[in-house]
C-alpha cells in the first residue's frame, strides 16, 4: 500500500522509534502517547483493520498479542494494561492499517466508550 503512512514505517520511509521488529509484526511508540508507555504493534502485511481478518490473515494477531505480553513485561506493566485496536471511521481508526495500541504504566480510566 503505497499511501499507508504505517507501511512506510514497515519500509523505513518515515522514521519510527521500534521497540520490537521480527519477520512479521513491527512494534512502535505511538508519537502522541495517551499513558505512559504507549505501543503500537502491527503486522508487516497490510490489513486495512480488525474489520478485514479472516482465516487466512488473521494468524499474525495471535503473535501480536504474544508480541504485547512480552513488551508488557519488558516494559514492567506488573498492575496491568489495555490492548485497543479501532475500526473504521465510528471506531476512531484514523490509520488504516490494522494496529493494536498497548497502554499502561498507569491506572488507566475504565471507560470503555
Ligand atoms: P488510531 O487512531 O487507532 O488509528 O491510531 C493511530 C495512532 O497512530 C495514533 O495514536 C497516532 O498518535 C499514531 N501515529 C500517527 N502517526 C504516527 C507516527 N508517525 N509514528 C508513531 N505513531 C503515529
Ligand atoms: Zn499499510
Amino acid at each position: 500500500m503505497d499511501d499507508c503512512l504505517f507501511c512506510k514505517i514497515i519500509k523505513g520511509e518515515i522514521p519510527s522509534a521500534k521497540v520490537y521488529e521480527d519477520e512479521e509484526i513491527l512494534a512502535f511508540k505511538d508519537i502522541n502517547p495517551m499513558a505512559p508507555v504507549h505501543i503500537l504493534i502491527i503486522p508487516k502485511n497490510h490489513i486495512d483493520g480488525a474489520d478485514k481478518l479472516n482465516a487466512e490473515n488473521s494468524a499474525v494477531v495471535g503473535k501480536i498479542f504474544a508480541a504485547a505480553a512480552k513488551l508488557a513485561e519488558e516494559y514492567h506493566l506488573d498492575g496491568g494494561f489495555r490492548i485497543v485496536t479501532n475500526v473504521g471511521e465510528n471506531g476512531g481508526q484514523t490509520v488504516r492499517h490494522l494496529h493494536f495500541h498497548l497502554l499502561g504504566g498507569t491506572k488507566l480510566n475504565t471507560v470503555l466508550c
